[in-house]
């Protein structure tokens, strides 16, 4: 499973983020902590966001290779410097393709957006769900993958007006019920807030009163990191973070309509 991080604050270098700390993206890209059954290292690629204008749309830096093994990436992050950045490092689920449009950040506008998990049964159980979509949506997905997917979920509510909390939420509780078993952390920020959920997967924050940092596993033994409760949605801003419980319906104590469509399966 992918490791992902999200920041918001006053104007840092990408390194200072993802290749300086103690415990950082780089290097839980090769000695992850904490990934709970879902793969070994995150080596099939990695991508950073960035906002180059306080106020105007992000711009990305993607990559198919491990994050390790890309000296470009590192000098341009030593020099980049923003007050918004999400950045994500991938270990691609069996049977998705290692291509540079499948990595995070997913982007449009000021959004950024990651997915760090796995959508059980893809793609037919989500094809329902999936179908939704405009047309023109589906057959422009960034890669053949479950995260491009959930993107086009996410995007299709934020342009519809959602609040960006609400669209995290409601994309997983449609895909849990629709795949049981799915491992759902989504990350999403427009530079200023941050949004996120964990579905039974690692997630962390700390926040001070001028910055938030989000993190599939805390960047460094500073204390103020606190894990997000499993089947949480989180919101962070500097100086505030708030997480309420997800309501999703488990395998185990299914809705009536829920029942109902798994028996007809
Ligand atoms: N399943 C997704 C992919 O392969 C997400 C990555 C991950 O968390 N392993 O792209």
């Amino acid at each position: 499973m992918c490791r992902h991080l999200a920041y918001v604050g006053p104007s840092v270098t990408l390194a200072s983020l993802v290749l300086e700390p103690v415990h950082s993206l780089l290097h839980q890209s090769y000695a992850p902590a904490d990934m709970r059954g879902g793969g070994t290292i995150n080596a099939d690629g990695f991508g950073a966001g960035w906002y180059p204008e306080p106020g105007g749309p992000a711009a990305r830096y993607r990559s198919a290779r491990p994050m390790w093994s890309d000296t470009a990436f590192a000098a341009v992050a030593a020099t980049t410097r923003s007050g918004g950045v999400l950045a994500a490092a991938r270990s691609a689920t069996a049977g998705m393709p290692v291509v540079e449009t499948a990595a995070a950040p997913f982007a449009e506008g000021r959004w950024l957006f990651s997915h760090n998990g796995v959508v059980r049964g893809w793609p037919g159980a989500v094809a329902a769900l999936a179908a939704e979509l405009p047309v023109t949506d589906l057959v422009t997905l960034d890669a053949p993958t479950d995260s491009a997917l959930l993107w086009a979920l996410v995007r299709h509510r934020l342009r519809a007006g959602a609040e960006p909390g609400a669209a995290l939420a409601d994309v997983v509780r449609r895909v849990a019920a629709a795949a049981p078993g799915s491992r759902l952390n989504l990350l999403l920020t427009d530079g200023t807030g941050i949004w996120a959920t964990a579905f039974d997967h690692a997630l962390a924050v700390r926040t001070d009163e001028r910055s938030a940092l989000v993190a599939s596993e805390p960047l460094d033994p500073d204390p103020g990191w606190r894990p997000v409760p499993d089947r949480h949605l989180l919101a962070a801003a500097p100086g505030t973070h708030r997480c309420t419980p997800l309501a999703v319906p488990t395998p185990d104590a299914p809705t009536r309509g829920a029942s109902t469509t798994q028996g007809a399966r």
